[in-house]
């Protein structure tokens, strides 16, 4: 007798394997960290930018960091969702993430977390990626 599936599968994150769950259940960024002379990258890259080394290993990043620049795109594809807000964050140490924004209003230098959010729709739901979030002051 075949067993029907009565649950479907969580749909893939849109960055793939950029991001985890940690034990706590808390997002993280996995990123690259080379094994040769230790340079950080963000996303993973398959050779350092530093060294031009091939040996990168993973390693999860700082769940927290300062907003560098922000901007909003209200123009863009139908399955975004607008206005996008996008930016870069400096994570502790040399890692600058580009990445969306969700929630309230930013400012530059702003504390923000990184978390999961919706950055689209289309007709099989809501397309989730990691965002950065503004850390109440
Ligand atoms: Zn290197």
């Amino acid at each position: 007798m075949a067993v029907e599936a009565t649950q479907t599968r969580p749909r893939p994150l849109l960055c793939g394997d950029a991001a985890e769950r940690d034990a706590a259940g808390n997002v993280v960024l996995v990123g690259g960290r080379c094994a040769d002379c230790g340079a950080r990258a963000f996303p993973r890259s398959p050779v350092c930018t530093g060294c031009m080394s091939e040996n990168i290993v993973a390693e999860r990043l700082p769940r927290r960091g300062t907003l560098y620049a922000f901007s909003s795109v209200h123009i863009a594809p139908k399955k975004w969702k607008k206005p996008m807000r996008i930016g870069y964050v400096d994570l502790e140490g040399d890692v600058r993430v580009f990445t969306h924004l969700a929630g309230g209003e930013f400012s530059i230098g702003d504390e923000v977390e990184v978390d999961i959010g919706a950055v689209g729709e289309d007709e099989a739901g809501p397309i989730e990626c990691f965002v950065f979030k503004r850390v109440p002051k």
